[in-house]
């Protein structure tokens, strides 16, 4: 994909209304410090347009950010923050659900794990959340560079028991760093929202 244009494009609150923007849009998933911030700057070349999760507990949105006037990358708020009370996961929970049912253009959502660790309970939770609501989460585990190259099938492996994962399942290692994985997501995206 080349990336003539991105643009942060809609912000959602948890009073917005989802918007319909007649776009194909491909969602990310995933905990908070996972690599999500830095995948979609690394898959859209810009350094630091999404933002990163420097403040826990900053706002929580659904960033929409269009590309080249043809998709858009949906952005969706990270969970997992240690200090987060539970009127706030409600909110988080609520939030993430309305988008998962009402969005017209959803064609994929990807979850982001840290190759490194075992996935956790909410994890495993938000996987059953995407598949109960009618999609098969695509797999990216994150920071494949922290990894060394023998440990990597170890964890992948690790990665698909955690998760329970149905067979078939597309899993794709990604480092921000080197980015390895961009062809292959996009490619992925692309094939996915018609490109
Ligand atoms: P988010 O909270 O999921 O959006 O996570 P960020 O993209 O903000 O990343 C959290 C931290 O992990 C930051 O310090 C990033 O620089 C770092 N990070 C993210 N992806 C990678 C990666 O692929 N490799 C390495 N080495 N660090 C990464």
């Amino acid at each position: 994909m080349v990336i003539k244009s991105a643009v942060l494009d809609i912000v959602c609150g948890i009073t917005s209304k989802i918007p319909d923007t007649g776009l194909p849009e491909v969602a990310f998933a995933g905990k908070s410090n996972v690599g999500k911030s830095s995948l979609i700057n690394g898959l859209m070349n810009r350094k630091a347009l999404a933002r990163t999760s420097a403040q826990p507990g900053k706002t929580q949105t659904i960033n929409f950010y269009k590309i080249n006037d043809e998709l858009d990358l949906v952005d969706l708020p990270g969970y997992g923050y240690a200090r987060v009370t539970p009127a706030e996961k409600e909110k988080w929970g609520k939030m993430i659900e309305n988008y998962l049912h009402t969005s017209h253009n959803l064609k994929a959502v990807f979850l982001l794990i840290d190759i490194r660790h075992d996935p956790s309970a909410n994890d495993r939770q938000m996987y059953e959340w995407i598949l109960h609501n009618g999609y098969e989460p695509i797999i990216i585990a994150t920071k494949l560079d922290k990894l060394k190259r023998s440990q990597v099938q170890k964890n992948l492996k690790a990665i698909r028991e955690g998760l329970q994962l149905r067979k078939g399942t597309t899993v794709i290692p990604y480092s921000a760093e080197t980015k390895q994985g961009r062809d292959e997501i996009w490619e992925l995206i692309e094939s996915l929202t018609g490109g």
